[in-house]
């Protein structure tokens, strides 16, 4: 098994080296070279085939091929075939010596990705008439340069007939009992040489599991070395102060809260550095939440640090803290970019003497020149995680303070434990009672006048309105709207209305002064790029109208929304988009059925895939060889739970039972190294 491939008949140096680049070393590794498709042979009929869907087709040659050559080598080759009473036009590429094998009145059995508007089959494969048919499937494997299809297939077989005997089971027998999984022999071989269809699916879905259990392990094991290994500051604080801090707010506090509360104030409480994903939904309340764990980071004779992304909502976050702590004997402020050298320099100083006890900024908090008395807990709001290089900069300052992340952008819980797995992950999945949530609607463009109409009523009833639009101002290239313009046009249209402007681009005393007209009612509508996006809270605004609404992410588009929906009275979100693609289409049907972030973050992931999701550069997310986040996301739950239990018991440890996945973990290097760092 952990042989090389070079133990393989047919395999020189040459071959080696080729094999080594598509990954494959040892025979193992062939073995888990898994097909990335399966061709279906089972001829069918053109009309059951939706467009783009990939097909094997039989028709009469009807027309002489014809042959076209491009580049240096390239070629093209197309020809008609009557299929089905239809004529099917077949495109080639590369293939020139089809030419000669081609001809016409031949019946052709072939195969390709189904173009249903020019009724064309492009990328096609011409398959021999004696294919067995059976069981339909063959599987398709990507290779490299000189190595074939024909030949990585020859070698598999020959890897299956001298070591297939050594294969051994990994998964324990507990396991592959409860899911009734296939043996692990039988699921490789089938992978690679499908019997039929049935013994292929229970060969894929052992496969999967035992990928994704191993996965989970790994980030479990991860997680559960590091909460051992990375000692922080053990805190010790009066619960009972605490608990009358929460009285005194003017609500209680949601389940959610309450229990995520207590997850967070456990890891202050440890001798082991918190390191926390708090994730809720717009609205949910995170806010609260970390001023009270601030509360009991100061209580216990530290500093706390909160960092978010912009000026405007460290302001608003002071503030809210501020109130909150008002009367009491803590002090707040906020290093910001803006102050003048003589403010800076006093409120450095004041944060290295401990005057300060929380201090609010944007990521420029603890950079080098930043120093702090006893910085105990740093939270960053809002922004993606927190980097390596922020890491660092805290240890060089000799400190290992608790951190949590809180982030609204409902990461699909499938992809947060898969990029996250190794922290600890609290969610706040309940809102706060009596909200009534955002009516979104979605109209054309050619609508416009009926939502001014909309926007006159809620200004009659005293309501504000957020408009948002893409661009700051016009561009030659995009025909989309843009702030000023439409600031200038909704000024003449509702003349007797006060309507502000807001950009990236404006100074940011400009930006001040219009937010704080739009939250004291003294202008009605703010016109707005997505400045607005994160944090702000003007209660009073009721209604959002967002233009080109289909430029925007679902994310995104949910953020936006979230700005309204904040006060007692019900909210209108209306967004105005003419999609020209059918997902486009189904993104803003989605905005329309849902005000759940997770469950829309959730579909709006199955719609794009994991990759584009996040940008696959900045996901961290693993590659898997046969396992798709999106489509198994519900075996890679059980996974996790599966892999936790594990960690945590002694069979794991010990038992002979869990021998060879111990082993196997071993030789991935799941008890050395660790995720960062
Ligand atoms: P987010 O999670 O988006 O940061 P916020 O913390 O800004 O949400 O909270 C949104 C609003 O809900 C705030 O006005 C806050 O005071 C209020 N709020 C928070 N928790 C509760 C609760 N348990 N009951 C009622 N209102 C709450
Ligand atoms: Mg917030």
């Amino acid at each position: 098994m952990f042989q090389s491939v070079s133990t393989l008949t047919g395999v020189g140096p040459k071959a080696m080296e080729q094999l080594n680049q598509m990954g494959i070393d040892t025979i193992q590794d062939l073995f888990e070279y898994f097909p990335f498709r399966y061709e279906d042979h089972a001829i069918r009929p053109i009309t059951e085939v939706q467009h783009d869907e990939r097909v094997t087709l039989q028709g009469k040659v009807h027309s002489e091929p014809d042959l076209r050559f491009f580049g240096k080598k390239k070629s093209r080759l197309s020809v008609r075939v009557l299929v089905d009473g239809l004529l099917v036009q077949a495109i080639f590429f590369n293939q020139p010596y089809l030419k000669k094998q081609i001809n016409l009145g031949d019946l052709l059995v072939f195969s390709g990705k189904l173009d249903r508007n020019r009724l064309a089959i492009t990328g096609g494969t011409v398959k021999p008439k004696t294919v067995e048919r059976e069981n339909g499937l063959e599987p398709v494997y990507s290779v490299k340069a000189d190595i074939k299809v024909q030949m990585l297939k020859k070698l598999i077989d020959q890897a299956f007939k001298q070591y297939g005997q050594t294969i051994s089971e990994i998964l324990p027998e507990q396991l592959l009992a409860t899911y009734r999984l296939m043996e692990r022999k039988a699921a490789l071989y089938h992978l690679h040489f499908p019997a039929d269809i049935n013994t292929f699916q229970q060969a894929k879905r052992r496969m999967i599991y035992e990928e994704l259990l191993l996965f989970q392990m790994k980030m479990q094991l991860f997680r559960k070395k590091r909460r051992e290994e990375e000692k922080g500051q053990e805190k010790s604080f009066s619960e009972k102060k605490i608990s009358m801090f929460i009285e005194k707010l003017p609500f209680p506090l949601t389940g959610a809260q309450n229990r995520v509360l207590k997850e967070i104030l456990a890891d202050l409480h440890s001798s082991y550095r918190m390191n926390r994903l708090l994730q809720g939904d717009v609205g949910s309340g995170k806010t609260i939440i970390a001023a009270i764990s601030l509360y009991a980071n100061v209580l216990s004779g530290y500093q706390g640090a909160l960092m978010v992304p912009t000026e405007i909502l460290a302001e608003q976050h002071v503030e809210s803290l501020q109130e909150l702590f008002v009367g009491m004997d803590i002090r707040i402020a906020q290093l910001s970019g803006s102050a003048k050298a003589k403010e800076r320099r006093k409120t450095l100083q004041n944060l290295s003497d401990g005057t300060i006890n929380i201090i609010v900024g944007t990521h420029a908090l603890i950079q080098e020149g930043v120093d702090f008395a006893n910085l105990g807990f740093v939270i960053t709001d809002e922004q993606h995680r927190f980097g390596v290089e922020q890491r660092r900069v805290l240890k060089t300052k000799g400190l290992q303070p608790d951190v949590m992340f809180m982030t609204a952008t409902p990461i699909p819980r499938t992809l947060a434990i898969s990029a996250f797995g190794d922290m600890d992950v609290s969610t706040i999945d309940e809102m706060p009672k009596g909200r009534k949530p955002v009516k979104t609607h979605w109209a054309n463009h050619d609508k416009l006048p009926r939502v001014i109409d909309f926007m006159k009523k809620e200004l009659v009833k005293g309501h504000q309105i957020y408009v948002i639009c893409p661009l700051i101002e016009e561009s030659e290239k995009l025909d989309v709207q843009n702030a000023i313009d439409l600031h200038h046009q909704l000024s003449q249209v509702l003349a007797d209305t006060s309507v502000g402007l807001m950009h990236g681009r404006l100074h940011h005393d400009e930006k001040d002064a219009t937010m704080s007209a739009f939250a004291n009612n003294e202008k009605q509508i703010l016109v707005s790029t997505t400045v607005v996006e994160v944090g702000v809270n003007v209660p009073n605004a009721t209604m959002m109208v967002i233009y080109d609404a289909d430029r925007f992410g679902l994310s995104q588009l949910h953020q936006l929304r979230g700005r309204v929906g904040r006060g007692s009275e019900q909210a209108h979100c209306i967004l105005l988009a003419n999609p020209k693609t059918d997902v486009g289409k189904e993104r803003m049907t989605i905005m329309t059925e849902t005000n759940d972030g997770f469950e829309l973050s959730q579909r709006d992931l199955e719609l794009r895939g994991p990759g584009d999701f996040f940008g696959v550069k900045q996901s961290g997310l693993p590659q898997f060889k046969i396992a798709d986040i999106v489509e198994d996301y519900r075996v890679l739950e059980i996974a996790r739970q599966d892999a936790a239990k594990l960690v945590n018991s002694s069979a794991f440890w010990s038992s002979e039972d869990y021998r060879m996945l111990r082993e196997t973990l071993e030789k991935q290097g799941a008890f050395r190294e660790s995720k960062f760092d």
